[in-house]
């Protein structure tokens, strides 16, 4: 019995060994720039300032909070959609396709 696969773009089905299917790994990390205080930063109340942001954030659901550094997506992806992602990897349009991003 063959095993079932189903492509995520599309919802086609295929069967492991009969239909090529590619496996399409996303991963957004939070870009580790260095924060710039600026000297009116400095002049606030820092433990009142840590406090508020301590409250804050455990206000957050854990998932959300770990979502904001780092996620990673798989998905299984047929031909046709292969084909469209080589096309155009980001949802939005693009005149040139680069490897890699100039940032
Ligand atoms: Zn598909």
């Amino acid at each position: 019995m063959k095993k079932a696969w189903t492509c995520d773009g599309c919802h086609r089905k295929g069967y492991v060994g009969r239909d090529p299917r590619w496996i399409a790994t996303i991963e957004l990390t939070a870009a580790p720039d260095p924060i710039i205080a600026h000297p009116a930063d400095l002049s606030k109340d820092l433990e009142a300032e840590i406090k508020k942001l301590v409250k804050q954030i455990s206000k957050i659901p854990e998932q959300e909070l770990k979502d904001e550094v780092h996620k990673k997506f798989q998905f299984t992806l047929c031909r046709a959609c292969q084909k469209r992602l080589l096309r155009s990897p980001l949802p939005i349009h693009h005149r040139h396709v680069r490897e890699t991003s100039r940032n």
